[in-house]
């Protein structure tokens, strides 16, 4: 059963391989390119490109590793592939770099810190972690605490914040007397002395909501310092695109179908989120077939992040139960089932689907419109909304049935 965040990796190390491949790939053959063992693929697309009065050839190079437990892709476009290479391992790091750090399993991490010292002692961090947290809070503010990243103790007990124990429905009572322990006003920010304090004991700070949009942010910096004019970092659902690749097409991007017919929705932390790679490759996505994408669009330099009840959920008594909680409630947000947003950064497209989830679609759509971002909403009873400024730049492939 998968139980952990994107933040709380603890064996992707043990379970990346590099194994750098060099694959040709023609255009027009995407479909004959090989699924690989899911830890690692990388695959060289050639494309040539002849700039004008530039004989340079520019090919896309992509790379994926586990990282924040779950699936990242780095592509890149580059002329030389190991310029192509010294930018997606630049990028990794620093994906890497913020795993250490944010790693709610690690009792060496940043993160385990601060909610050890919860209601006891400010904690001296990394400017990085304090920047994320920085983050996390003005989203909380943004959201009015639709998203609040002190969610952590509330899951805990549904044991969505776990790698061991089993998710489960908690009590009433025990999710009333631990709502209490959810207030982003309560964390305390001293951005001189870069530390942060917990004012309750028990509060936990969980920046699930958050990680893989910063990080994809971090990694397209750390690219972009290389010197390299396209890429595109897809932390599962979390992407970030900037640039033209060598067709002179931005990055295409399909939204996943919270209810593909006749199959469950791939989760990106599974391993059956690599099932298809390259079959019907539909955008620059890793995993999704056609059947798998309601929507697509192009990303011209913006991030796009998803946040769906199929991707960590249990279900008991025919119930489903997944993790996205309401702060309000402790329960899981109900409304809707699938929320996509653009944003020009990728920890706010993160952040504000994560809080649109809870606020639904009617509160979503006027918040989304308030702050000029993009977005996609589906509600529980399959019925899409759309953001106004994106109609027209979507091509929504099928209605989603009800039922
Ligand atoms: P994913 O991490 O699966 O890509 P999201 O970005 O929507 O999906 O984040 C969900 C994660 O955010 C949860 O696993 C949990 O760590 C955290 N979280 C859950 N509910 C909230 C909330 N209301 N506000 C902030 N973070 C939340
Ligand atoms: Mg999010």
């Amino acid at each position: 059963m998968k139980t952990s965040s994107g933040v709380r990796s603890q064996k992707s190390e043990d379970r990346k391989i590099r194994n750098w491949e060099d694959k040709k790939i023609g255009i027009l053959n995407f479909s004959t390119s090989q699924l690989l063992n899911f830890t690692l693929l990388l695959f060289t697309f050639h494309f040539s490109l002849s700039l004008m009065g530039c004989a340079k050839k520019y090919n896309m190079y992509r790379e994926s590793r586990i990282l924040m437990d779950t699936f990242c892709a780095i592509t890149v476009v580059s002329p030389s592939k190991e310029e192509a290479k010294d930018a997606i391992d630049a990028g990794f790091a620093e994906i890497k770099k913020l795993e250490n750090l944010l790693n709610y399993f690690s009792s060496e991490s940043e993160i385990t810190a601060i909610n050890r010292a919860a209601g006891e002692n400010p904690v001296r961090i990394n400017r990085e972690t304090l920047e994320i947290i920085k983050k996390a809070v003005e989203i909380a503010n943004l959201t009015n605490g639709a998203f609040d990243p002190t969610v952590g103790s509330v899951m805990r007990l549904w044991g969505f914040s776990s790698q061991d124990s089993e998710q489960s429905v908690p009590s009433e009572d025990k999710i009333k007397s631990t709502l209490r322990l959810i207030d982003y006003k309560k964390i305390k920010i001293n951005t001189s002395a870069s530390e942060i304090f917990l004012e309750e004991k028990g509060m936990e700070l969980d920046l699930g909501g958050i990680a893989k949009g910063y990080a994809a942010d971090r990694a397209i910096d750390a690219i972009k310092a290389k010197g390299i004019k396209a890429a595109l970092v897809a932390i599962a659902g979390d992407i970030k695109g900037f640039g033209l690749k060598p067709d002179m097409q931005h990055w295409k991007v399909g939204v996943q179908n919270p209810r593909p017919e006749g199959n469950p929705p791939k989760s990106p932390h599974s391993p059956l989120w690599k099932r298809g790679v390259g079959e019907d490759f539909k955008g620059e996505q890793e995993g999704l077939s056609e059947e798998d994408i309601f929507a697509t669009l192009y990303l011209k330099d913006k991030a796009i992040s998803t946040s769906g009840d199929y991707q960590r959920f249990f279900i008991k008594d025919g119930k489903r139960y997944h993790h996205i909680i309401d702060p309000k409630t402790g329960y899981p947000a109900p409304e809707v089932i699938s929320v996509s947003v653009i944003a020009p950064e990728g920890y706010l497209a993160d952040g504000i689907s994560t809080g649109v989830f809870v606020l639904g679609a009617d509160k979503g759509i006027r918040l989304l419109e308030s702050m000029g971002l993009e977005g996609i909403i589906v509600d529980a009873n399959k019925k899409i909304f759309l953001t106004k400024n994106l109609k027209g730049k979507i091509n929504l492939k099928k209605e989603l049935r009800n039922g």
